[in-house]
């Protein structure tokens, strides 16, 4: 196992946490650049959920990008004024030289998104693709379809490695990434739980984690931490329990999530969703292109990106809510998001019927300034508290 991140296992938890964070929060992704200087292959995978397995088996570093709070000096013109932030800063990464990939996959999550292989592959050397995850997950060959898409990209991602991906390959890189799964079932339980042990922001720099370093370290530093979090000598304090909605694709800033636990315990959330996209164990046994489409299809969590009659997105989120014993949600959007800012009608129109308090705001992932919003925070705490 290449390890990524700087050593961390002699340290205190208080120092492992700020190792976290700060690999998290650096802009010129220190982990990757390490990664390539060892030799290996990067494969970048745009949000929300990718088939991460397939990346693994063939030997190649899966990159979650979800963009980053930067300045898209150069990837500005390639796009209209009209779009989320995360599209354009994403395209910096590249044309920057911030991250340098072998691959690039996006997926027809919006109009947006799909374009983005396009514009990336004319700017690239490398191959930029379009993963087509399906558009409507009930129809009865949708598992079969997939499956098939999958072999796409192992023949894509093989040919780029160098070798064919082998079912065997596949099989391993499953079992590290169904323990990766539990970890984060672990972590979440932790915060839904004993939320004063283990506030919304330092959950989210963990899950985010994953997105840098090989599944085998981050399994490693998840196993090494949550004893030590679980003992944290915190007091419960008299705080509501929110669910946090609308951080399924682009992502809050750091800053902002430690504003909203300031006042809050978020109990459940959506951020990074496609990185505890499945939500049992992927068999193992028989075909794992099979096995991988098939959870995808039958055994995953939502999003306003995924159109599934099966899951209809008021109902999944009032069920997040009671399963996590909320007293009231925080209903957001990345600015310019069409599927986000869609979804906050109805989710509203549910939460009204519910009877559920709910406190609706937008974001941006370079957004600086939380003065205001913290200040409206507060104030539907306080009534909720003292109503
Ligand atoms: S934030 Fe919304 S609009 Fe932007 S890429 Fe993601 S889903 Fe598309």
């Amino acid at each position: 196992m290449i390890e990524l991140l700087p050593p961390w296992r002699d340290r205190s938890l208080d120092d492992v946490l700020t190792i976290c964070r700060e690999t998290v929060e650096d802009t010129d992704f220190p982990t990757v650049a390490r990664w390539r200087a060892a030799g290996g292959k990067v494969l970048g995978h745009f949000q929300v959920y990718f088939p991460e397995e397939i990346a693994d088996a063939a030997g190649m570093l899966p990159f979650k990008m979800r963009g980053a709070p930067i300045e898209a000096t150069k990837a500005e013109s390639h796009f209209g004024s009209y779009l989320c932030s995360i599209l354009k800063t994403s395209l910096e990464l590249v044309l920057s030289g911030r991250v340098e990939l072998d691959l690039f996959v996006t997926h027809p999550i919006c109009d947006a998104a799909r374009n983005l292989a396009g514009v990336c592959g004319r700017n690239t050397s490398y191959p930029c693709q379009i993963l087509y995850l399906p558009q409507n997950p009930t129809s009865a060959h949708s598992a079969i379809y997939l499956r098939d898409e999958y072999d796409r990209l192992r023949d894509l991602v093989g040919a780029i490695a160098g070798h064919r991906v082998s079912d065997n390959a596949l099989r391993a890189s499953m079992t590290v990434f169904n323990r990766n799964r539990a970890l984060l079932r672990e972590l979440y339980a932790l915060k839904r739980n004993e939320p004063w042990r283990l506030p919304v922001d330092e959950a989210w720099v963990l899950t985010a984690l994953g997105g840098l370093i090989t599944r085998e370290e981050h399994n490693e530093i998840l196993a090494w931490l949550m004893p030590r979090l679980a003992a944290r000598d915190r007091r419960p304090q008299d705080r509501i329990r929110v669910v946090f909605e609308g951080g399924f694709c682009e992502q809050p800033p750091l800053d902002l999530l430690r504003a909203i636990a300031r006042s809050c315990y978020v109990v459940d959330d959506d951020l990074l969703i496609g990185l505890r996209w499945l939500l049992e164990d992927v068999p193992t046994a028989g075909d794992p292109l099979r096995a991988l489409a098939g959870a995808y299809i039958d055994g995953s969590a939502h999003s306003p990106v995924q159109h599934d009659t099966r899951k209809p997105k008021e109902r999944m989120l009032l069920e997040r809510i009671e399963a996590a014993k909320a007293q009231a949600a925080i209903v957001t959007s990345a600015k310019m998001c069409e599927p986000g800012l869609e979804e906050q009608v109805v989710y509203t129109r549910a939460l009204d019927g519910a009877g559920i308090a709910y406190f609706v705001s937008e974001f941006e992932e370079n957004m600086s300034s939380f003065e205001h919003l913290e200040i409206q925070l507060e104030t539907f705490v306080e009534n909720l508290l003292y109503e």
